[in-house]
């Protein structure tokens, strides 16, 4: 599904995030930006050290928050680093840390002059965001950030699903968006 909305495209697809080719792909990290599981590792098992040691140099990320580095070995020239909350019942804070989470990746793919970004689900694995909630905040918090920031120079935002009942969330809930 694509649709477009100030001068982007946002466009969602099913697929592995490491094999994109956009500007930068954005990482779901932890606060020690030291790696782990679900696309984290996947990141850094496809770019290889290069990202981990300037994940080390810059130390750690708040929740929240977002910090860019190389993307190694990626296709991807850049790696947005991002924080997502963990689910905790959903009365401590967690969907305006999820947003901050995509709009400050987004204002850094702008400051970095970046053209095409692509997202993941975040928070939704290991830290147990109920899907279609965090697919409404997502979506949401970019639309937003589109409109606020017209000609921006960012011309493609992708969300990369992992499984096929992901994509179903996030395009049903785009769907309703428009
Ligand atoms: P978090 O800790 O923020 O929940 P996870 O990596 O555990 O992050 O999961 C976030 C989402 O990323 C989940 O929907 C998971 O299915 C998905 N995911 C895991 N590996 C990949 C990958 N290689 N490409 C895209 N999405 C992935």
């Amino acid at each position: 599904m694509k649709v477009e909305a100030n001068g982007c495209v946002i466009e969602l697809v099913q697929g592995d995030i490491t094999d994109e080719e956009t500007d930068a792909i954005v990482n779901a990290a932890n606060t020690g930006l030291a790696g782990g599981s679900g696309v984290d590792g996947a990141i850094h098992n496809a770019g290889g050290p290069e990202i981990m040691a300037e994940c080390r140099n810059i130390g750690n990320c708040p929740t929240g928050e977002a910090v860019i580095t190389t993307g190694g070995r990626l296709k991807a020239r850049r790696v947005i680093h991002t924080v997502g909350p963990i689910y905790r019942g959903g009365t401590h804070n967690e969907a305006a840390l999820l947003a901050s989470a995509y709009r400050k990746s987004l204002e850094l793919a702008l400051s970095e002059r970046l053209k095409s970004v692509s997202f993941p689900s975040i928070s939704t694995g290991a830290y147990g965001y109920p899907k279609k909630e965090a697919a409404e905040i997502a979506l949401k918090t970019v639309l937003k950030f589109l409109a606020a920031t017209p000609g921006s120079g960012l011309k493609l935002v992708r969300f990369v699903l992992f499984s096929d009942t992901d994509l179903k969330v996030y395009s049903e809930t785009l769907a309703h968006l428009r």
